[in-house]
């Protein structure tokens, strides 16, 4: 079916100009330009509708001097109307709304448009009038298309020389979150805006596209993305099934339901992004084992979506439990606050929430004194297992003492909402409580679940990074020790190489990207890179944290300055110690000790206590990103010594 579009003037005219510009050098176009200049010369559009009469080709062109404005705007060279395009998403893609609302309607269904780049050619995006997907440039730096604004996407993007390099991060999140105080703004100790950095920076020559990888086409150099600006919930994780859920973000809520069919306006355009280079940070997704009601029930803690909720149902159960008519049961319940999973994000959690429930609310609640309770599970018998016995023990009494209840070696069955003992059918209702199982308590009533328990791969590496439609010789820098690619191998079924049970990535040692066949072969990727939680490399597996990814994506970022990989020794990682808050202005912190006599040998391999506190928050605090945030983190954490936390429920 031909889609329609609108053309000044008359067609013959345009067409005119096509073969004039097809011959003319290029300068970038400017859909707005031509946009605006047809509505200021005509109100009336001829309607276009043979789609074998639009020029044949994607690009832009600039047309010689003249007096005639469309001839000395740089314009777009519309794209053949393939019956598969429809003109929304097209224009739709190129981010100009004016266009789109006077275009006719568009073909239904999703259409995928190629944004417009051409490889090799930079687009600049950081600002808004320069919109990623509508301007070009005669750049001719590499395009290193970043996927994910976390810690390796972020890091790796700010690192890149802009000489050599034209960064564009392709993520959900516009921006990017400094997880470790991320405990810290769901206790109202920070706020939510005290540990972002916006992807978007007028200092960093970074372009960014908000959208979500569904795909890449490693033989055309192609990621397939879907817009989700408007996407809902694309700051929390996910809570349907695995198997219910179309994609990646939203929090999808409907309680124990398949994914119910999309709301029309959620369904984001497809389009393409070209790319010299690949790198795939997009992280890691909570992981459940199954445990029946947890993916729909449980709040999960990964994203700033995510710290908002908590706080959130923290303040309503306190509000729901003093309600008159609730009974002393349900506020016992609606009091006790689970959380699986006793690593230190777990224990930061409990630790966090322990100070603003005992310091901040019961001051506001002196009638619920004694009821609140935290209460810290997990299947293993100790907690924080990478921290020395001593300072692990040490946080298990300080924490007991506290008033939180730990848990270990307790094994969650079933997490449902409703009241212990209730009858079937289970609906969601945030006014009364939730029943967690474990096996060996029974069934216990709590107001809120919080599930920490690890790392599991987003659908985009286990389902979208699974087989290779095409093999792509010019992308492969060798197979199995041998640099030629035969033409055997380009006929063997590939797939992406990965972990056993739907593991991480896994990379070569300078974090390339591997793909291997049914005859055991592996091929190295020369152009495709992955770091950080979604990636491991097959040797010397650095530990899934901000630290280690931080530290890849900085190496990446040298090895691809220097133009050197894999003339240098591989990536390895440096323990440079763990920390955890474990509440009541209370630290560990664990200092590995190399033996060599190194720049910690002077330090103790372990300090607890107030010492390590403040150690901690100087340490976050020098962490942070901008100055901006490090001053406000200090001030924060300083302010509240006088005036408490952040009490507030939005
Ligand atoms: C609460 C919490 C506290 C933590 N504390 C610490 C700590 O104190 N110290 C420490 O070392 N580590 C800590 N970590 C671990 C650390 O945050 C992670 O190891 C780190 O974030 C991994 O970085 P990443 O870049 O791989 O993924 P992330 O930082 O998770 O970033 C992934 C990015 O990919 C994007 N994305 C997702 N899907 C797609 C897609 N399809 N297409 C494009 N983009 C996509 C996401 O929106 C996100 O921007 C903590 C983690 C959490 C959750």
């Amino acid at each position: 079916m031909p889609c329609e579009q609108h053309v000044p003037e008359s067609p013959d005219r345009l067409r005119r100009h096509v073969q004039l510009v097809l011959t003319d050098s290029s300068e970038g176009f400017r859909v707005h330009e031509l946009d605006r200049w047809s509505r200021n010369n005509s109100s009336q559009f001829p309607t276009y509708s043979r789609e074998d009469e639009y020029p044949m080709d994607y690009g832009s062109y600039q047309v010689g001097q003249s007096q005639d404005p469309l001839r000395i705007s740089p314009f777009l060279v519309l794209p053949t109307m393939k019956s598969s395009m429809c003109q929304r998403s097209i224009l739709h893609c190129h981010g100009n709304p004016a266009i789109e609302r006077d275009a006719p309607s568009a073909a239904p269904g999703p259409a995928i448009a190629p944004a417009l780049h051409t490889p090799g050619r930079r687009c600049l995006a950081t600002q808004a009038q320069q919109s990623a997907a509508t301007q070009e440039s005669d750049d001719k730096r590499e395009r290193v298309v970043i996927l994910g604004s976390g810690w390796g996407g972020y890091t790796l993007s700010r690192r890149l020389s802009p000489k050599t390099y034209a960064p564009l991060i392709l993520s959900p999140r516009s921006y990017f979150v400094f997880t470790p105080l991320l405990t810290n703004t769901a206790s109202g100790s920070l706020d939510f805006s005290n540990i972002v950095e916006p992807v978007r920076d007028p200092r960093s020559k970074v372009d960014f596209i908000q959208g979500a990888a569904r795909g890449v086409n490693l033989k055309k150099k192609t990621v397939l993305c879907e817009a989700t600006v408007v996407k809902s919930g694309v700051t929390e994780s996910p809570r349907t099934l695995e198997e219910h859920r179309g994609t990646e973000e939203g929090p999808e809520t409907r309680n124990q339901q398949p994914m119910q069919p999309y709301l029309q306006w959620e369904q984001g355009e497809m389009f393409e992004v070209p790319y010299d280079k690949l790198v795939i940070a997009v992280g890691a997704v909570s992981r459940t084992f199954g445990t029946p009601g947890v993916r729909e029930n449980a709040m999960f803690f990964k994203d700033i979506g995510d710290a908002k909720r908590v706080k959130r149902r923290v303040r309503e159960c306190f509000e729901l439990a003093v309600l008159p008519f609730t009974t002393p049961e349900m506020r016992k319940w609606l009091l006790n606050f689970a959380i699986v999973g006793a690593g230190p994000t777990g224990i930061e959690l409990a630790a966090s929430l322990r100070d603003f429930i005992y310091s901040d609310l019961m001051v506001l609640y002196p009638s619920l004194n004694e009821i609140p309770k935290i209460t810290l599970y997990d299947v293993a018998p100790k907690v924080l297992s990478m921290f020395d016995e001593s300072l692990s023990r040490y946080a298990m009494e300080t924490m007991k003492r506290e008033g939180v209840d730990i848990k270990t070696s307790h094994h969650v069955k079933s997490l449902r909402w409703g009241a212990p003992g209730a009858p079937p059918p289970y609906h969601m209702d945030p006014k009364r409580c939730l029943t967690l199982t474990t096996e060996e308590d029974g069934e216990l009533g709590v107001g809120m679940c919080v599930w920490v328990t690890g790392n599991a791969m987003p659908k985009f590496i286990t389902e979208s990074l699974e087989s290779v439609d095409e093999f792509p010789a010019n992308s492969v820098h060798s197979i199995e020790g041998s640099s030629t690619v035969t033409t055997d191998a380009e006929k063997a079924p590939w797939k992406f190489k990965k972990a056993p049970k739907e593991g991480p990535l896994l990379v070569d040692g300078y974090l390339r990207v591997q793909l291997q066949n049914e005859k055991g072969q592996t091929a190295v990727l020369r152009d495709v890179f992955a770091l950080g939680d979604n990636a491991m490399p097959e040797k010397g597996a650095p530990p899934a944290t901000a630290q280690a990814t931080s530290q890849e994506a900085k190496w990446l970022a040298n090895r691809l300055n220097k133009n050197d990989v894999g003339q240098t020794p591989p990536f390895s990682f440096r323990d440079l110690g763990t920390m955890a808050y474990i509440g009541d202005e209370r630290a560990l912190m664990q200092i590995p000790h190399s033996g060599d006599g190194g720049a910690s040998s002077f330090l103790p391999e372990g300090i607890k206590g107030r010492t390590a506190s403040l150690i901690w928050k100087t340490a976050y605090i020098s962490m942070s990103i901008s100055w901006r945030n490090k001053l406000r983190v200090a001030f924060r954490w300083m302010l509240n010594r006088f005036f408490g936390r952040d009490i507030s429920r939005f």
